[in-house]
C-alpha cells in the first residue's frame, strides 16, 4: 500500500553509470534529485572507452578531474581482419590526429568511474543518496509515487529510470522491448603486458567475433573477447597462467608476455531497444533503454547521452515554469534520443553480423567496406569525427556547455 509520500522534483532509479550521470546534470542544473541505488551483487571488472564527448561531458560536471589520471587516452584503433577467411580485409589504422584530436577518447575501469560520478554526486547540496531498492512504481496523472523496498514512499513529477537491462522503471511505464539474443559471449579481463600499447586500440576479426584490447595506464590494457559461450566457458575454467598464454597466442604477442590480472566476466551477447524511452512520467536512460553489444565501445556512451538530454529537456522545462515529466517533455526527450540509439544499435548489429556470417558475399562486402575505409581519406575521416560526436545527438554537455 502506498501511503506516506515525500515529495521530490525528480528521482533516479539506479546508481550505475548512466543514473549517477544523469543524478549529477539535474542537480547541477538546479533540481533537487534524489537517487535510489541498489548495490551491484558483484564486482565490475568492464572498463569504458569513453569517447571524447562523454569525457567533455564528465569533464564539464566536475568529474573528470576525480578520475582523469586512472584514464589511458585512444590515439589510435587499429582494426586486423584474423577471420582467415578467403576474403580477408585490410590492416585499417584510425588516429585521432587526422581528425584534429589529441585523442579518440579515454579508457578507464568502470569501478574508478562510478567511485568518481558517486563522490561528485555526494558533494552537491540539492543531491540526495537513498541505498536502497525500488520496489513498485505508481504513475499517475500528476506524479509517480514509488515504493522502497522495507523504507519511506517518493513521489516525483519525473522518474529517470536507470536501472539497467532489466528495468522496473519500464515496466511500470508500460514499455515494451525488443530484445535478440546472440550466440556469443564477450569475457572481459584486465591485463599487465611485457611491451606497450602506444595508445593504441587493437581489434582483431574473428570468426566469433571481435577480440579487443584496450589501453590502460601504464603497461595495462582490458580485453573484451566475444567469442562461442563454449569456448567462453573453456577459457574462464583455465588457470591464470594458462589464460594468459591462450591471450598471447590470440594477440599474436602485440603486447609481448600477458599477465592475466584477478576477475573475469562473463557477458552473453544480446540487443534490446525500448519500444519508446520515456512514458507515463517515467524517462528511460542507459541499458533501461537500450542494450548493444560490447563492440566499438558504444553502450555507455549512449547512455550518457541519455543522462545529458533528459537533465537538458527537464531543466529547460523547469526553468520555463513547464512540467518537467509532462507529455511535452517526454516527448521531446523520446525524440531527441531516438535517431543516435537508433544508428548505433544497427551499426554495431550489422558489422557482428558480418563477422558471424560464412556467406561469401557479406564476407566480401565487409572486407571492401574495410577497404574503402583504408584508401579513401575522406570516408574514413567523416566516419571518426561521426564515431566520436555523432551528428544526431550533442547534448550540450558533450559540447563543454554546462546546463
Ligand atoms: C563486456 C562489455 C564491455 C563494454 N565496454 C564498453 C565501452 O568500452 N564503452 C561503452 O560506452 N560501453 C561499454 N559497455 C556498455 C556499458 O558497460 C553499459 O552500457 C553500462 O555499464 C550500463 O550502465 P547503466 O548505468 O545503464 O546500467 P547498470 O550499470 O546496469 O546500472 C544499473 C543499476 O541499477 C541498479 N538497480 C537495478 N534495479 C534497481 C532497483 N529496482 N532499485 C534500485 N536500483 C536498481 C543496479 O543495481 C545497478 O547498479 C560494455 C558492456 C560490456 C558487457
Amino acid at each position: 500500500m502506498l501511503n506516506k509520500h515525500v515529495r521530490q522534483s525528480v528521482i533516479v532509479v539506479g546508481g550505475g553509470p548512466a543514473g549517477l550521470t544523469a543524478a549529477i546534470a539535474l542537480a547541477q542544473g538546479g533540481i533537487d534529485t534524489v537517487l535510489v541505488g541498489r548495490r551491484p551483487a558483484a564486482g565490475d571488472n568492464r572498463t569504458t572507452a569513453l569517447l571524447a564527448g562523454s569525457a567533455t561531458a564528465l569533464a564539464t560536471l566536475g568529474v573528470w578531474e576525480l578520475c582523469a589520471d586512472k584514464a589511458a587516452p585512444l590515439k589510435v584503433m587499429r582494426i586486423v581482419d584474423d577471420t582467415g577467411r578467403l576474403w580477408r580485409a585490410p590492416e585499417v589504422k584510425f588516429e585521432a590526429r587526422e581528425i584534429g584530436l589529441d585523442a579518440f577518447g579515454h579508457n578507464i575501469e568502470n569501478c574508478h568511474l562510478v567511485e568518481a560520478l558517486e563522490r561528485r554526486a555526494r558533494a552537491l547540496a540539492n543531491f540526495r543518496l537513498i541505498e536502497g531498492e525500488a520496489f513498485e512504481l505508481a504513475p499517475d496523472e500528476h506524479g509517480v509515487t514509488l515504493a522502497l523496498k522495507g523504507r519511506e514512499t517518493l513521489r516525483a513529477p519525473l522518474i529517470v529510470g536507470a536501472d539497467g537491462r532489466h528495468s522496473l522503471c519500464r515496466e511500470a511505464a508500460g514499455i515494451a522491448i525488443e530484445t535478440r539474443d546472440y550466440p556469443q559471449v564477450a569475457l572481459t579481463v584486465c591485463l599487465r603486458h611485457s611491451r606497450p600499447h602506444h595508445d593504441t586500440s587493437t581489434e582483431f576479426h574473428t570468426p566469433g567475433g571481435p577480440f579487443t584490447l584496450v589501453p590502460l595506464p601504464g603497461q595495462r590494457s582490458s580485453l573484451v573477447w566475444v567469442l562461442d559461450p563454449a569456448d567462453a566457458d573453456a577459457l574462464i575454467a583455465l588457470d591464470d597462467g594458462e589464460l594468459s598464454d591462450e591471450i598471447e597466442r590470440a594477440s599474436h604477442s602485440i603486447l609481448g608476455k600477458i599477465e592475466v590480472e584477478p576477475g573475469r566476466g562473463r557477458f552473453p551477447l544480446t540487443r534490446a531497444t525500448a519500444r519508446r524511452f520515456a512514458r507515463n512520467r517515467i524517462a528511460l536512460v542507459g541499458e533501461a533503454a537500450h542494450v548493444i553489444p560490447p563492440i566499438g565501445a558504444q553502450g555507455l556512451n549512449l547512455g550518457l547521452r541519455d543522462a545529458a538530454a533528459i537533465a537538458e529537456v527537464a531543466v529547460a522545462a523547469r526553468r520555463a515554469g513547464r512540467d518537467i515529466g509532462g507529455f511535452n517533455a517526454l516527448a521531446q526527450y523520446d525524440r531527441l534520443r531516438r535517431a543516435d540509439i537508433g544508428s548505433r544499435t544497427l551499426a554495431v548489429d550489422l558489422l557482428n553480423r558480418t563477422l558471424l556470417s560464412d556467406f561469401l558475399p557479406v564476407q566480401g562486402a565487409r572486407g571492401l567496406g574495410l577497404y574503402m575505409l583504408d584508401h579513401i581519406g575522406p570516408i574514413r575521416r567523416a566516419l571518426m569525427r561521426e564515431g566520436v560526436a555523432p551528428r544526431a545527438s550533442q547534448p550540450r554537455l558533450m559540447r563543454g556547455e554546462p546546463i
